[in-house]
């Protein structure tokens, strides 16, 4: 046991990242090319043309640092999503939101409401500032916002709410999210997580900015890493009211969002067609990859991500069995055990060869 630091920070399990492609090859004796990796939830189409463009021009003046008010990309933003560029922080992927939002907002023991099957990241955000985690039950893999509200002690300070939720896809309607932040004390910040908002159909697309302009208590956490292909630049940005705003950009790190990434985002932010595709293609995929399950007689959640969970197995053993049996076979996807789900495999969705690789892998894996 270290003798360093707090004990909160000593009682950290670090987040467990999914397998990079070439350590899966060093491990296994394989060839990087033939490799499959559905495991992180990327864009399987990569960074669009658009932002390595943009990438490009803006990498003649990587000498200097980057603009630390992000100024073209927060203007870009707020055009989008009809706010004041002063109601937008940016950050070092939205990992780093939800970090910025736990230190603005949160003293060591005072508690941190989120819903159990969650992203692993608000449970390390809440211990890294000595917080105290509330985990409230999910109901069939999602929140219970009901349950949430009514979770919030004296002492809450903020709540984490991922809609739709990692790892599990599931999804909440905008009735339930607005009855929810009409119960929410206006003392407690809710930060609604939408990293896979983009991937949404359209009749469930709402726009969250709205809420925003009512509750000044609300952050709505975005990412680039997701649907606009961008995850290995690491940028995200939050919406909330000056109020909330201002506190987060005292906690941020001057210069969280480096030169490239702004200029990346600006490009891709522009450019619906990659969204287009790439929303086409998860469809498509989602059909591939539950079509497969269904045949084989495997429970999965229904999922409004660009993932979905499937069970593999009745046994706590399932999930990391199946999973290094594709690994064996070159294919990469993500155990949740981690989560409380042994049994689960998360599997992100990629494109058509991809997933066909993955659902052989897997009838050779269960069989
Ligand atoms: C992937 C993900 C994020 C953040 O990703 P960044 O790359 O840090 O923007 C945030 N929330 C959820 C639920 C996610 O799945």
């Amino acid at each position: 046991m270290s003798k360093f630091g707090p004990e909160y920070v000593r009682a950290i399990a670090p987040y467990q990242a999914g397998k990079p492609i070439a350590e899966v090859a060093r491990e296994f004796g394989l060839d990087e090319a033939s490799i499959v990796k559905l495991a992180s939830n990327e864009n399987p189409f990569g960074v669009p043309e658009s932002s390595k463009a943009a990438m490009a021009q803006a990498a003649a003046d990587l000498g200097r640092y980057p603009d630390a008010n992000g100024f073209e990309l927060k203007a870009a933003l707020a055009a989008r999503y009809d706010v004041p560029a002063d109601w937008i922080t940016l950050g070092n992927g939205s990992n780093d939101i939800l970090e910025i939002a736990a230190h603005a907002f949160v003293q060591k023991g005072e508690s941190v409401v989120f819903a159990q099957y969650s992203f692993a990241v608000y449970a390390l955000a809440t211990q890294g500032v000595g917080g105290r985690a509330i985990v409230v039950p999910a109901v069939n893999y999602g929140h219970d916002l009901q349950g949430m509200a009514a979770a919030i002690e004296a002492d809450t300070r903020l709540v984490y709410v991922a809609n739709p939720n990692n790892p599990t896809g599931t999804f909440i309607g905008a009735q339930e999210i607005e009855a929810f932040l009409k119960q929410v004390p206006a003392n407690v910040v809710v930060v609604l997580d939408e990293a896979y908002n983009e991937y949404l159909a359209a009749e469930h697309q709402f726009e969250s900015a709205d809420w925003v302009r009512k509750y000044p208590n609300l952050i709505v956490s975005r990412t680039f890493s997701k649907a606009y292909g961008l995850a290995g630049l690491r940028v995200g940005f939050a919406i909330a009211q000056p109020e909330v705003t201002d506190l987060m950009n005292r906690i941020r790190q001057p210069f969280n969002v480096n030169s490239l990434a702004q200029a990346a985002a600006i490009a891709a932010l522009n450019d619906k067609e990659f969204l287009k595709k790439g929303a086409e293609n998860n469809a498509a995929g989602y059909r591939q990859m539950t079509a497969a399950f269904e045949e084989l007689g495997l429970e999965y959640v229904p999922s409004f991500g660009n993932f979905v969970l499937v069970r593999v197995g009745d046994d706590d053993g399932a999930g990391a069995r199946v999973n290094l049996a594709l690994l064996k076979q070159g294919v990469i996807v993500r155990p949740v055990g981690a989560y409380g789900l042994p049994q689960w495999l998360r599997i992100s969705i990629g494109l058509p060869q991809e997933n066909a690789t993955f659902i052989e892998a897997l009838k050779k894996a269960l069989s």
